[in-house]
């Protein structure tokens, strides 16, 4: 069993006169087990966050703890951690099997033989025993990230922290081992902590993902929940692509009023939102229908198609209100490839109303 809790987590460097607070105040539990994926903008506190649960940073304030077992002032090398990183790594004069059982070698008690059994069946699981014998610079960088990964399952560990550990691979490739890697994490059963820049990886491979920004956690949610559950406009511009369409307006009389939009809300909504004045409107770019016959008119806008990028499963419609100046854009909506849109068309825009989200446009928490 391997839970892996953060309390309350804070994280200060000192630069000359200067304090720079890198992650402020995060709790996170994370059972046994699970697929934790952090993600946020450049700079927000992931890797710091990562490197304190190894122990390659210190903790300024807060508590980490595995099992219970605080591991604050704990050394790296006696944390039962094992990280990959996003450059691999490994000892370019050492083959692929040396850098494999290195770790075992200085950490453990295991006899020769016992080593090189435990590094053979994590080769054959990994597909590259084959590559047992060639140095780093004899493998393509995929082969040398299996191998990189392979040092670190061999290693047994109560928890695996990964850094971008697919970023340098192309695209293909990356496919691949997203596939490959979530598999073993589960067959495995180790709780990780995986940092990464790509929502896709964070939607797929997740348990759940923890969002951060400014050295703040914002939202920790299954995938599915962050998306159509945002708690403010942070989490809620960050994860989709194409990105949540935002308005601003006003909310009179239950209707939320923009320069170009009046979207009456039904009563839920107008009872969620309450006495607050000042709105962000979110809808989803997937959620606005392009040309439907549905009659719910007063949730209908007539826009004009500015551009259409046809990406085959799916356009993409970049919307205007009439009398917009020329160049802007007000709304982003996906449509199925198959529906023709010309740019330059007028169409008719249905903004359903289980499908939007209102947020506080002060605090930006979302009100429903
Ligand atoms: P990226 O996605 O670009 O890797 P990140 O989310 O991992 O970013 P961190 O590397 O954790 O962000 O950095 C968080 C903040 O702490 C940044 O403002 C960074 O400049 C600062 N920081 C990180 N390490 C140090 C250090 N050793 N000394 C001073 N400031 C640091």
């Amino acid at each position: 069993m391997a839970r892996l809790v953060l309390d309350d987590v804070t994280k200060v460097f000192e630069d000359g006169d200067e304090e720079i607070v890198a992650v402020e105040d995060i709790s996170v539990e994370i059972p046994d087990g699970e697929f934790l994926v952090l993600v946020g903008p450049s700079g927000c506190g992931k890797s710091t966050t990562l490197r304190m649960i190894a122990g390659l940073e210190t903790v300024t304030d807060g508590e980490i703890r595995l099992d219970d077992a605080v591991q604050n002032g704990v050394r790296t090398q006696d944390r039962d951690i094992a990280m990959v990183f996003q450059s691999y790594a490994l000892y370019p004069h050492k083959t692929a099997r040396g850098n494999m059982s290195f770790g075992l070698e200085e950490a453990t008690d295991l006899s020769d033989a016992e080593i090189d059994e435990r590094v053979t069946e994590v080769a054959s699981m990994m597909g590259i025993e084959d590559l047992l014998d060639r140095h780093p610079g004899e493998l393509s960088g995929g082969q040398q990230q299996r191998v990189a990964l392979g040092r670190a399952i061999v290693r047994d560990p109560e928890v695996f922290l990964m850094d971008e550990p697919l970023s340098n691979l192309d695209a293909k490739l990356r496919a691949e081992m997203r596939t490959e890697l979530q598999q073993l994490q589960e067959q495995l059963g180790v709780t990780t902590v995986y940092v990464t820049h790509d929502q896709t990886e964070a939607m797929t491979m997740s348990d759940r993902i923890a969002v951060m920004n400014d050295g703040r956690l914002q939202q920790v949610g299954r995938p599915l929940e962050l998306y159509h559950e945002p708690t403010n406009l942070f989490v809620a511009q960050f994860i989709g692509e194409p990105s949540m369409n935002f308005l601003s307006g006003r909310h009179e009389n239950s209707t939320f009023v923009a320069d170009r939009l009046q979207y009456p809300f039904p009563e839920t909504v107008a009872d969620a939102v309450g006495g607050a004045t000042d709105l962000v409107l979110g809808i989803r770019p997937e959620d606005i229908e392009l040309d439907g016959a549905d009659g719910d008119s007063a949730h209908e806008f007539e826009m004009t198609a500015t551009v259409v990028e046809p990406m085959g499963n799916q356009n993409v419609v970049h919307l205007a209100f009439p009398g917009e100046t020329e160049g802007t854009e007000d709304l982003v909506a996906t449509t199925d490839g198959r529906q023709r849109i010309e740019s330059g068309a007028t169409v008719t825009a249905h903004v359903p109303v289980e499908a939007i989200h209102v947020f506080d446009a002060e605090s930006g928490e979302a009100l429903y």
